[in-house]
């Protein structure tokens, strides 16, 4: 393990006792300085590996929160289905059908990230579906992985006819005649590909059974995304025993591409409390967090739950995995054996149970629970105040209103301006976080930080340009605040002596670039443990 240094250098910190500085030092995995030049050559000592970072900006390796890894491996080795590489259900079906060319008969193709809001033909049916293929089951997710449409062939290999009922909690849609669409809602996903786990009704389960060495070797494949990224740290804030088998798998093999934490789905509480197990367990490379619970549905498949319907004609009344009693029991039990939680919530509704199980949680927690609320969607003014009694952490994903901002200022009208209101969060002293959800929306923390400062649609319309917050504030909730939720604040998430070594080198000068050209950059070192993990220096021309 060579010592490094990094000079020349506009290092922004986020350590508040020396918030930027022009060299750094690091030796055996650990920030051994930080400050002049003269000061870190010392400290890293002769022999060190140099980099001179000729006035891009430095920072603590990205932290990401929310980040669904292993699902996010999957979907890399998939056919890519999100807009705008298809823009149409005619896209769809010709990179359906593009892939079953070079793909063996029988063998299933699956696509990620549809978002047929966009599309003009509407829904894709099982009969333009079959257009692509009669000889493959297909099967592509919804850029929300609540929703899939499937081919006949896909049916037809799940044993499923126009006969079958719809399972509690899901649904196989139909047309007029009574004969299914193809569009699959919900727990009917689960009809169609095996599942590796049970979770009950703990939440929407795309824990497809497939084969180790598959999952293995897509998420070596996802080494080169995330470290190209700048990320160093993820959170996959849905783990059930396929992602923590396959996270063990790839660190013994060495072949775990960043440091993970992991948030076990509420389901698995009573197995986990019988052998006495809560997180924070577990080390700095793979670890246990929080646990994991749902109130409501999603905003972009029509199922989250705000107190006045949503939808052109109010059509989307949400739905609720719990009542009020049994949410707040279950969150209840779990931080009483010492687990932090996290509680998705999206809709007004949904967040006055969740602040109503977090009211009962904190007074059977210890002095700093750090309660998160996943994505957060709409707090009210009262519910974004009553946050600070807490210490609730809003974990925000600012790319769904760029990637979706359009539909939710359709569907919402004017409550879309307050939509992950971080600007009022932040105002309130609270410690928002930043967050890509990935597979759902770009693993790029540098397009999650363009999203939260702009505030601006997929399409150039405002969406509660009031909420924006500043690249600094944006990149300390990247980073050092991404930490706090996952209270690793003492270890990494800042450049400060005695922390690990993780550190990012961006390919610019971050503060100088004009706003509309945020989302453009891209690591151009990016340093893990101390080792320099990915070297974009290489591919430079
Ligand atoms: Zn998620």
């Amino acid at each position: 393990m060579s010592a490094l240094l990094i000079r020349n250098a506009k290092i922004l910190t986020m350590d508040g006792t020396r918030p930027r500085a022009e060299a750094l030092a690091v030796a055996h995995g650990r920030i051994a300085a930080v400050g002049d030049e003269d000061h870190a050559r010392a400290a890293a000592g002769p022999g060190a590996r140099e980099i001179d970072a000729g006035g891009r900006t430095v920072l603590p390796g990205f932290i990401d929160p929310h980040n669904h890894l292993l699902s996010t491996a999957e979907s890399l080795a998939a056919v890519d289905a999100g807009y705008p590489a298809v823009t149409s259900v005619a896209d769809l079906v010709e990179a359906i059908a593009a892939e079953a060319r070079h793909t063996p008969a029988g063998q299933w193709i699956r696509a990620f990230g549809m978002d047929d809001a966009k599309y003009p033909e509407g829904r894709p049916t099982r009969r333009r579906l079959d257009e692509a293929t009669t000889e493959h089951p297909v099967i592509i997710y919804h850029v929300s992985g609540h929703q899939a449409a499937v081919n006949t062939a896909a049916l037809q290999h799940a044993g499923i006819s126009d006969d079958i009922a719809d399972p509690a909690g899901g649904a196989l849609l139909r047309d007029e005649g009574g004969r299914l669409t193809g569009m699959v809602v919900d727990s009917a996903m689960e009809l169609l590909l095996p599942l590796a786990v049970d979770i009950g009704c703990h939440g929407p389960n795309f824990h497809t059974d497939l084969p180790a060495d598959q999952l293995l070797g897509w998420l070596a494949a996802a080494r080169d995304p995330y470290l190209s990224a700048g990320l160093t740290t993820i959170c996959d804030p849905q783990v059930s025993k396929r992602e923590l088998r396959t996270y063990r798998a790839a660190r013994a093999a060495g072949t775990l591409p960043l440091r993970t934490v992991g948030m076990p789905l509420s389901h698995q509480l009573d197995e986990l409390t019988a052998i006495g197990l809560a997180g924070p367990f577990g080390d700095d490379w793979l670890r246990l967090g929080a646990m994991k619970f749902y109130s409501d549905g999603t905003l972009l498949g029509g199922t989250a739950k705000f107190t006045v319907p949503y939808g052109e004609r109010g059509q989307f009344a949400g739905s609720m995995y719990w009542e009020p009693e049994q949410l707040r029991d279950l969150v209840t039990r779990a931080a009483r054996e010492g687990w932090q939680v996290a509680i998705h919530t999206q809709g007004d509704a949904a967040m006055a149970h969740t602040l109503a199980a977090i009211d009962a949680a904190v007074k059977v927690s210890g002095p700093d629970p750090r309660p998160r609320i996943e994505h957060c969607g709409f707090p009210t003014v009262e519910q974004a105040k009553r946050f600070t009694d807490y210490g609730v952490i809003p974990v925000n994903q600012p790319n769904f209103l760029h990637d979706s901002g359009g539909d939710f200022l359709r569907r919402l009208g004017d409550r879309a301006h307050r939509l992950q209101p971080m600007r009022e969060e932040l105002d309130l002293g609270l410690r928002p976080v930043l967050s890509s959800d990935s597979f759902v929306s770009s693993l790029r923390p540098l397009d999650t930080i363009a999203n939260a400062v702009r505030r601006t649609t997929r399409e150039g319309a405002s969406i509660g340009a009031e909420q924006a917050i500043t690249l600094h504030e944006a990149l300390r909730a990247h980073t050092l605040d991404a930490a706090h939720a996952l209270g690793m604040e003492d270890r990494i998430g800042s450049l400060a002596p005695g922390k690990l070594a993780d550190v990012v080198v961006l390919d610019r000068d971050i503060e100088s670039v004009p706003v509309e050209r945020l989302n453009e950059g891209a690591a151009w070192v990016t340093v893990l443990d101390g080792e320099v993990a990915y070297d974009g220096r290489a591919v430079e021309v």
